[in-house]
């Protein structure tokens, strides 16, 4: 799994998926609809039943009693995904028959087998993909049209599809346990490492979907994105009342990204800031309520006022992507961004009939990808969205602005660590160090030292590291067999590594320690792994957080650590509010599957709104703020957002029980190497608490009390 980690946008990438070559994108509760395709298993069931009860009868005399449960189970399993193609009834019989596992001594050695097979395919099948990226990713030379078809080639497509057909997935699905949630939930914490990875390995084969449903959600992924992609607010072209055009030339913003970063480093600008803020403000909010003309968007052709909403044609050209528009109006956007949102929720939910342990995108989502029950995430979010540290820290922000809070401010970006260093002396540093990959590559054994691991280990670990020159910021890749390395991806420039790569090695460094651990160390390959991808960005920001040490400096100041601390609590803060928001848009679409764009246009404007009211209002003092909506998540990532909030507690959660631990060398070995079991119960053996928002609070309150101390 390719892992790519930008610093200021925290988590993005997916889940480690629990099947093999996966369509499904994503997804809770069914609802009835007249969309949703009947399950191809209704066909059979005629005879089935039949067949059934007669092997029951015929194997549990065959293995004896004992069997039944087992047995029963097995079978159920295997008629939910039998469809017509796979035989009838004689064939039904004859592979049960076949491949029934009855005694103690079979089951170990199909267990085994299937762990050590299932890891040399996906290993090689990573193996290959990585070799067919090679020109894309790293540093060597031009990437010619061919080598792009190989970098988008994915070898293990099809695996899935192969298992079901050579009836592979069925002998798993015969002799091994499906599960729910709730199961692993309530039971997990007693199985055995052996049980767990048998859990794991019949969730591979937990969804069948057919190809049709597979396409339409990749459709759907692919056109909503598209449209994300190409939406551009040229910012020249914005006037005030005035008329006047406060942004530069050729400035072309990506909405919601580039648009909110450019209210983030408008802070810094004493005399204009304040107006630019507000314009962007009203441009987010014109997208959300769909109130912007269509003819500006993306098209530097067009000025318009955002207050008033005029258009006319540009005054002032500042460059030639300008689209002419004849009978130019203001014309709204027509729903657009609604109608992209409804269309992944339609292609999502063909997948529900498929998947009978998770049967809607929401359930997928939480139940199957986070393993943390959405009432649970829904409390923790609200924990920190109603905590009375939010109005203390909003003082704060207040105090240093000078002036009442208004909405953009929630992406107020004023908490900054100080630093003792220019950006200038760390990158000559750092160059001096690093001039090429392989001075980084030897000196990982001496780094892995000064963080608290042992000589043996550190030399162990840095033999199972391979680094590469990147052709972008950087990332790491995980192997997938215990054969292969773990790759660390680093941008060298003609002059060296500079400061800014040279962190961001460290934080992928991170992750390559955590995958050569929960991969070589980890007691069964079927729990290889981390939770989910939130766990091993903490473990990765764990190392980032001590990359002044790495190179001798003094580590960060107890002031420096407050002002990091508030500013994740408010970024926090902020993205609970947008998960949240994310959450109940979804179930308000499985409520009415029927509802055209438009009104789920209004409805979702409505519920940002209240979320706006319960939790931001009392704080900012202004009502009915919309703000929330506009993140390009919510309208081509299938409910991906709340992975957000939930990562920074897990990170505060991890980083506690560091300082806790004081040397990280030996506790980052003993928490990685614990592998896929749930976060929960992940979590309690790491830190004795399940997943919560209380370490994250506990360092905020902590972090304003430094801050608000005289100094
Ligand atoms: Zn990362």
């Amino acid at each position: 799994m390719r892992r790519t980690c930008l610093i200021s946008l925290l988590f993005i990438g997916q889940f480690i998926a629990p099947s093999l070559g996966a369509q499904d994108t994503a997804m809770h509760t069914a609802t009835t609809s007249p969309e949703i395709p009947v399950p191809a298993n209704v066909n059979t069931t005629s005879w089935m039943k039949d067949s059934a009860a007669k092997l029951q009868h015929e194997l549990t005399g065959k293995y004896g009693e004992g069997q039944m449960p087992r047995l029963t189970r097995g079978l159920r399993q295997v008629e939910e995904f039998w469809r017509p193609e796979d035989g009838g009834a004689g064939e039904f019989e004859d592979f049960v028959r076949t491949n029934f596992a009855g005694d103690q001594a079979t089951l170990d050695t199909m267990f085994n087998r299937f762990e050590r097979l299932l890891e040399q395919l996906d290993g090689h099948m990573h193996e290959i993909s990585r070799e067919f990226r090679q020109q894309m990713d790293l540093d060597l030379g031009p990437v010619l049209p061919f080598d792009e078809v190989f970098g988008g080639y994915d070898p293990s497509a099809h695996v899935l599809d192969d298992f079901f057909r050579n009836k592979l997935a069925f002998t798993i699905l015969l002799n091994f346990p499906l599960t729910t949630l709730d199961e692993r939930l309530k039971d997990g914490p007693a199985w055995s490492r052996r049980q767990w990875a048998e859990v794991r390995l019949a969730q591979r084969f937990s969804k069948r979907l057919p190809a049709e449903v597979s396409l339409a959600i990749a459709q759907a992924e692919a056109e909503s994105g598209q449209y994300i992609a190409e939406y551009n607010i040229w910012m020249y072209h914005l006037l005030d009342a005035q008329g006047q055009r406060l942004f530069p030339p050729n400035m072309r913003l990506l909405s919601h990204w580039n648009l909110r970063d450019e209210i983030k480093s408008e802070y810094a600008d004493a005399r204009n800031g304040l107006a630019k803020q507000r314009m962007i403000q009203l441009v987010l909010e014109r997208i959300v309520t769909q109130t912007i003309p269509q003819a500006v968007i993306n098209n530097p052709g067009v000025d318009w006022n955002p207050y008033s909403n005029e258009v006319k044609p540009a005054a002032a050209k500042d460059s030639d992507a300008a689209v002419p528009v004849s009978g130019l109006t203001n014309a709204r956007e027509p729903d657009t961004r609604y109608a992209m949102l409804r269309k992944t929720f339609v292609a999502s939910r063909e997948a529900d009939a498929y998947s009978p342990t998770e049967p809607t995108l929401i359930a997928r989502r939480f139940d199957e990808d986070r393993e943390i029950p959405e009432a649970r995430v829904k409390a923790m979010l609200e924990q920190v969205v109603t905590s009375p540290l939010v109005a203390q820290t909003a003082k704060l922000i207040q105090a240093r602005l000078g002036r009442p809070l208004e909405p953009f401010d929630i992406w107020y970006n004023g908490f900054r660590p100080g630093s003792s260093y220019s950006e200038a002396q760390l990158d000559g540093l750092v160059e001096k160090r690093y001039p090429t990959a392989a001075a980084y590559q030897e000196d990982i054994p001496n780094l892995l030292a000064r963080l608290g691991f042992s000589p043996e280990r550190a030399r162990y670990l840095a033999n199972h590291i391979a680094v590469d020159p990147a052709r972008g910021a950087g990332h790491a890749m995980a192997a997938q067999m215990r054969a292969e390395k773990a790759h660390l991806r680093t941008r060298i420039d003609k002059n060296g590594m500079d400061y800014k790569g040279f962190n961001i090695a460290v934080h992928e460094m991170g992750h390559n320690v955590e995958e050569v651990f929960s991969l070589n160390e980890v007691d069964h390959t079927l729990l290889q792994g981390v939770p989910n991808t939130a766990f091993t960005e903490a473990l990765a920001f764990v190392f980032q957080g001590h990359d002044l040490e790495l190179l001798g400096l003094p580590a960060p100041d107890a002031r420096s650590e407050a002002e990091k601390t508030l500013n994740d609590f408010w970024g926090t803060y902020e993205i609970a509010g947008v998960a949240l928001l994310d959450m109940a848009v979804w179930h308000w679409m499985y409520d009415h599957p029927q509802a055209t764009a438009h009104e789920l246009n209004q409805a979702t404007v409505e519920i940002a709104k209240d979320i706006w009211n319960r939790y931001y209002a009392p704080v900012f003092h202004q009502k009915d703020i919309v703000l929330l909506a506009v993140y390009s998540h919510m309208i081509s990532s299938f409910l991906y957002l709340p992975d957000y909030p939930i990562g920074h507690l897990i990170a505060f959660q991890i980083e506690e029980q560091m300082k806790k631990a004081g040397a990280i060398g030996p506790e980052f070995e003993r928490i990685a190497k614990m592998g896929r079991v749930t976060p929960d119960l992940w979590m309690e053996s790491a830190t004795g608490h399940p997943v919560g928002a209380e370490a994250l609070l506990d360092a905020t309150g902590q972090a304003l009390a430094e801050l608000n101390a005289p100094r």
